[in-house]
């Protein structure tokens, strides 16, 4: 295990990326003392909005983003689709500094990359879908007869909120949408009929002790996560295993730092779907769950700061609020502002797209089961 070192308020954190999750980690940062700054292409981000100070370049930009790790004690990520030209820098720099750097270039790797996802479940023995791999004219040949129907066709990396997926239902459709691949660097996964989808927010520190959220019931719309119940009050033997299965991989991966892990669930089966090298989008939920929210968490572990043995939460609902459903001024927004219970969230996003997420909801009142129905 390497050396605990605390950092304490004053220090200078950096995050890869600046969009909500890094607005929102410095929304955590910068209120207890801490200074925050973000590298992304973009300017004028949701994270510049709260205060963070902005290093504008691509990421394949290896003069600013030395220049912006230079001015920083402590690193860590928003998300994981960092070029490899970008964490092989962040890791030579490392090595001839005191630059602190949670999670390790080589989780987020593995996270950005589905076949090395599913590798690393393999082998902390944590049951996924079987999947095969699509890179060789060899795959191509003989994958469609190997695997079960219904499947998926997955791009294998940059691939979000189910961009880059084909469902398939037979052999002939496989095959046809392989063909209509502009390269191969795909997965094909069997379909798993769940009946729901849970996550766990884990968090694992420096000297190796964790903590952890209990899981969550997450339900998508589109591929995109619309709603989350928390706790999931999933039966107790299953909660267990999922926050053991969470505890096997960071361990399988020597991560440190926050994740976001996804599962299927189908009775008492369980299968591990993917995770994600940051706080994730189903732990939004613990910004108002009356204890230390994921983002703390994840400051905590960046600084070696204490964290509570327990993390006790009161129910939340979340729902998220896509540019299709953002509506300041609205009757519905108006009504639900009266109701205290209501606490709003935005990113500070400037365009309202079909499909982009543009903040989220939580709701921390009575019946929290019952918050957002009819809100179609
Ligand atoms: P993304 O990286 O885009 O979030 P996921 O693999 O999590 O990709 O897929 C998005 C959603 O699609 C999942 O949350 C789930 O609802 C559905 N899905 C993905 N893979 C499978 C599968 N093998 N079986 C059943 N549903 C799936
Ligand atoms: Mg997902």
């Amino acid at each position: 295990m390497t050396q605990k070192k605390i950092l304490l308020p004053g220090a200078k954190l950096g995050v890869m990326g600046s969009g909500q999750l890094a607005r929102m980690f410095a929304l955590e940062a910068i209120p207890n003392g801490y200074e925050v700054s973000v590298y992304s292409p973009e300017s004028h981000s949701p994270a510049s909005g709260v205060g963070a100070k902005e290093f504008v370049s691509e990421y394949e930009n290896e003069e600013v983003l030395l220049a912006f790790l230079k001015t920083i004690d402590a690193l860590t990520f928003e998300f994981e689709n960092i070029p490899e030209s970008a964490l092989t820098v962040i890791e030579e720099f490392q090595k001839n500094s005191n630059l602190l750097v949670h999670p390790s270039p080589n989780c987020i790797r593995i996270a950005q990359n589905r076949w090395k996802e599913k590798i690393s479940f393999r082998d902390a023995r944590i049951p996924t879908v079987n999947f095969y791999p699509l890179f060789t004219e060899k795959d191509k040949n003989e994958i469609p007869s190997k695997v079960s129907y219904p499947c998926i066709l997955k791009t294998n990396t940059m691939g979000y909120d189910g961009k880059g997926q084909v469902k398939c239902r037979s052999k002939e459709e496989l095959i046809s949408a392989i063909s209509d691949l502009k390269e191969l660097n795909h997965i094909v996964e069997e379909f798993f009929p769940f009946t729901s989808e849970a996550s766990v927010i884990f968090a694992r520190f420096q000297d190796g002790s964790i903590s952890n959220f209990r899981p969550s019931l997450n339900i998508h719309k589109n591929h995109i996560l619309d709603l989350t119940f928390h706790p999931g009050n999933f039966p107790p033997n299953l909660e267990k295993n999922l926050v053991d299965y969470a505890k096997k991989l960071a361990e399988e991966i020597d991560y440190i730092g926050v994740f976001g892990i996804e599962f299927f669930i189908k009775g008492e089966e369980i299968l591990c779907n993917e995770f994600a090298p940051r706080p994730h989008n189903s732990g939004h939920f613990s910004q108002d769950s009356g204890s230390i929210s994921q983002f703390s968490l994840q400051l905590r572990t960046l600084c070696n700061l204490p964290v509570p043995k327990e993390i006790p939460v009161r129910p939340v609902t979340m729902k998220n609020i896509l540019g299709e459903d953002y509506k300041p001024g609205s009757k519905l927004w108006t009504k639900t502002l009266e109701n205290p219970h209501y606490h709003l969230h935005l990113y500070g996003k400037k365009e309202a797209r079909m499909g982009r997420k543009m903040g989220h909801w939580n709701y921390s009142g009575p019946n929290p089961e019952s918050a957002f129905i009819g809100w179609e």
